[in-house]
């Protein structure tokens, strides 16, 4: 069984996180390290998690109540409840497929006067072009809050210039993961402090919680390599268990960092060491060797599969995303031939404010429905790449014919989801089949 995902991160680093629990060096130097690693300027602050670093930025910007936030729609729960709990108000700003990306023209319509700040996050790995976003957010006076927990990139990317907040994180499931802690960027010295001197206030996640997240994602290292997890997937489909409720439940309260309650916290010492280790030992362009795996099964998949946010310029492949109709039948069809598909169950296209309806983000929402994260990473071999994109476009083709015997009346190529979707060319990079 291909795992949906595999975390990032070594036995030599979970090894040298437990020790890190008996012995690290001072704070202050750790701290330090990890600060320095964009820039010198001292613009930059380690937090327990991109939710904490949020949470404190928000306690220290001291908007005025019922504020609006824009984000750009898609993002983690965690996130936008934050924004919720400060007395804020979301907006979402709606995507473009091609590039999951807000659009100007929805930017540009969702801000009013109570505008204060737009959340922008770019997802699956790929980077978006901020430029315009950035242009608009500065003509309405809008602090620009740049949101890249999937987009850690060593130093080939720092933030965009003008962001006002850029955020990194190094949660469990990301990239270069130190099993939580994330870096912010924060270009206000005033705001830096502001916030500094909150969270110095926080309590220190204490060494033995960090060493049973080490000991409890050790564990999850184990189940979710190959073999533990096929025979894991073979036991509950042996007792007629639903799979994807019992494990990826339990993975996933392991993945978590607990409820919304467990913000406030000071990294660990050990945390802090072992962040410096990622951040130290990290090499740029070490993610080439992700990005050919996701060119390889992008390029097998071809332009009948409607791949999200693949117009970016950069794409990493944090994750492989596919935005198909029914999601849930192609991954039980996944699974049966070893491909631990999956969806991204903490994602949420944010809601309207009750008032303004026609804010309503379609696309996101209809885009997370239909979003399928199929298995790619380094160390999956070229044929079973093959396999899996061949299992995929046939699955898509027997589904287009049930539909089209169906529905006599239709023309065969008739697939059009229920919201336009454009067709890979559309979404850019693909050289058209028919063209020339
Ligand atoms: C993971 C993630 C977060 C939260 O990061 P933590 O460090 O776990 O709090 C925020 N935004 C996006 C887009 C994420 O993927």
């Amino acid at each position: 069984m291909w795992v949906r995902a595999r975390l990032h991160i070594g036995w030599s680093d979970l090894a040298y996180g437990l020790w890190s629990c008996l012995h690290s060096a001072p704070r202050a130097n750790l701290t330090r390290r990890a600060e320095a690693y964009w820039s010198s300027q001292d613009d930059t602050l380690a937090c327990f998690s991109v939710r904490s670093g949020f949470d404190l930025l928000l306690q220290a910007l001291t908007f005025p109540q019922d504020s609006e936030i824009l984000f750009s729609a898609l993002n983690v729960k965690g996130m936008i409840k934050i924004a919720r709990r400060h007395g804020l108000v979301p907006v979402p700003v709606d995507l473009d497929i091609p590039h999951m990306g807000p659009s100007l023209e929805a930017l540009e319509r969702a801000i009013t006067p109570k505008t204060r700040a737009i959340v922008v996050a770019h997802l699956f790995g790929t980077r978006l072009d901020l430029d315009g976003v950035v242009d608009l957010a500065k003509r309405h006076n809008l602090l620009i809050l740049e949101d890249c927990a999937q987009a850690f990139d060593g130093h080939l990317y720092a933030g965009h210039p003008d962001s006002d907040v850029a955020m990194f994180s190094f949660g469990p499931l990301k990239t270069a993961t130190a099993l939580g802690g994330a870096l912010l960027r924060i270009k206000d010295p005033a705001l830096l402090a502001r916030m500094r001197q909150i969270q110095a206030a926080y309590p220190k996640q204490s060494r033995g919680a960090f060493l049973v997240r080490i000991l409890k994602f050790a564990g999850l290292k184990v189940v979710t390599s190959r073999p533990v997890f096929a025979l894991i997937h073979r036991f509950f489909r042996a007792g007629g268990k639903d799979y994807e409720d019992s494990i990826s439940n339990s993975v996933r309260g392991v993945a978590t960092l607990g409820s919304n309650k467990q913000l406030r916290f000071q990294a660990s010492d050990a945390m802090l060491a072992l962040l410096d280790r990622r951040l130290g030992l990290w090499r740029d362009g070490s993610l080439e060797t992700r990005a050919g795996t996701g060119e390889e099964l992008h390029r097998l998949l071809g332009d009948r599969v409607v791949q999200p946010a693949i117009a970016n310029p950069i794409h990493t492949y944090w994750v492989f995303p596919i935005l198909v109709d029914e999601p849930r039948k192609m991954i039980r069809k996944l699974r049966d031939a070893g491909f631990d598909g999956a969806n991204l169950p903490r994602s949420e296209a944010v809601a309207a404010p009750d008032n303004r309806p026609e804010l309503a983000p379609e696309i996101a929402r209809d885009a997370l429905a239909k979003l399928l994260i199929l298995p790619c990473y380094p160390g999956m071999p070229h044929a079973e790449l093959e396999r899996e994109a061949n299992l995929v476009l046939e699955i898509l083709e027997d589904d287009r014919q049930k539909q089209a015997s169906d529905e006599p009346s239709s023309p065969t190529t008739n697939t059009a989801p229920s919201q336009p979707m454009p067709t890979a060319q559309e979404a850019g990079r693909i050289p058209s089949r028919t063209a020339g």
